[in-house]
């Protein structure tokens, strides 16, 4: 094995170990809970609604299946994210 192989092969077990297998895209909707809703997570009025888009590695690409999305606060969904 050379030294690059080596270093390679360090980086691919860190990444494997340390990257989570979910991917999440967070869209601002620029309108507030008067158009969308209260917070599907804390259910309170936000000023600025975000959808979060959840989606989970699969083979070599990723899949929407079993994953969920919400609407709600930046931060709300940012602790839904796993
Ligand atoms: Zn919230």
């Amino acid at each position: 094995m050379s030294y690059a192989e080596i270093i390679m092969a360090t980086l691919k077990g860190i990444a494997g170990d340390n990257v989570s297998k979910y991917k999440y895209k967070l869209i601002s909707q620029k309108e507030s809970s008067a158009k969308y809703g209260l917070c599907e997570v804390c259910g309170k009025f936000v000023s600025e609604v975000f959808h979060q888009i959840e989606s989970r590695k699969y083979e070599d690409g990723y899949t929407y299946a079993g994953c969920k999305d919400y609407f709600g606060h930046k931060e709300c969904l940012e602790s839904k994210q796993r």
